[in-house]
């Protein structure tokens, strides 16, 4: 029998009316949500990002600002940027676009982004504060993916999670929010043996490696609940996920697409954290 498909786009939608009716509520007390978001070089995918960030800001009602500088800025020049958008009042977020070059340290830039700030859910604090459950802010990409999980109630507690990948930004925080939901959780990495053995026994299995078609089918139990990180572009231009979509539908209970799974809840979840940055700046409530 083939898989649920968790539809991305429409979980997406259904939150960006939500969303919009928040700023709106927001607008009635003369507050607007800002994002501001830096962008080092122009590396053409970070530009793209960077857009469609912009583009879904303006559509919800949420002021943004992109602060393009050159890829040679120097490290102090970029640290007194983020001092300067920290102090600013109608700044509720900021959010540094990833990969920076090289001469930038990554960690110092981070750290020194207010944490009720950091909308990307990155800050030391925050991921700290993740593992004992009191994170202002939570990742965006494996936020949204609790999220669609949610609504399409698939249960996690007590079931066994193998997420594949061990980033910052995706693997590690996507295995805490599922640990504490209760799942069995086991993190896979590239130097993991037998890979297989820990997929095929996983009740939910999240991939996030950048390896397209990693998952194929033997490798998924029957039932299974797969999600699709990963996004990677093939030869002929297309987009693929990190698994082999069309044998594994086939075996999973859920599964989703790429593209058209995690991608738009992503940057929904960034809208998510933005407007919640705002609602606590008007109510003070911004400690972890
Ligand atoms: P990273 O490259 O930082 O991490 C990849 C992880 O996958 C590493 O932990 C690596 O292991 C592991 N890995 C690589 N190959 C294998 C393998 N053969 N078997 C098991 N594990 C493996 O990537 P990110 O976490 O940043 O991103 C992962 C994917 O998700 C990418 O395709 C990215 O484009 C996509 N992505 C999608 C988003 C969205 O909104 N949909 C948002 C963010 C990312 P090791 O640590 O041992 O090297």
């Amino acid at each position: 029998m083939s898989a649920n498909i968790i539809d991305g786009n429409l979980v997406a939608r259904k939150l960006r009316t939500e969303l919009k009716l928040r700023a709106d509520l927001l607008a009635e007390t003369w507050i607007q949500p800002g994002l501001a978001v830096i962008l080092v070089g122009n590396d053409p995918a970070s530009s793209v990002y960077v857009r469609n960030k912009a583009k879904t800001c303006g559509e919800l009602g949420i002021r943004s600002e992109v602060f393009n500088f050159p890829s040679d800025i120097s490290q102090d020049m970029l640290l007194r940027q983020i001092q300067d958008l920290n102090a600013n009042p109608e700044i509720h977020g900021i959010l540094v676009q990833l990969p920076l070059p090289g001469h930038i340290q990554l960690e110092e830039v981070i750290a020194a982004i207010a944490i009720e700030k950091d909308v990307d859910g990155f800050h030391p604090c925050n991921v700290g504060a993740l593992v004992t459950g009191h994170a202002l802010f939570r990742p965006c990409t494996p936020f949204g993916v609790m999220k669609m999980m949610a609504e399409y109630a698939i249960p996690i507690q007590g079931q066994h999670a193998v997420v594949v990948g061990r980033s910052n930004i995706v693997g590690k925080p996507m295995a805490l929010m599922l640990l504490e939901k209760g799942a069995t959780v086991t993190i896979c990495t590239s130097k993991t043996r037998d890979l297989v053995h820990h997929t095929r026994h996983a009740d939910i299995v999240v991939m996030a490696t950048g390896k397209a078609n990693l998952l194929t089918a033997e490798m998924v139990m029957e039932g299974a609940t797969v999600i699709d990180v990963g996004i990677n572009r093939m030869a002929d231009g297309k987009l693929c996920g990190d698994v082999a979509f069309a044998a594994v539908k086939e075996k999973a209970g859920h599964i989703t697409p790429v593209p058209g799974g995690v991608g738009p809840m992503t940057i929904m979840m960034l809208m998510n954290n933005t407007i919640e940055a705002a609602e606590r700046a008007k109510t003070g409530m911004q400690s972890i």
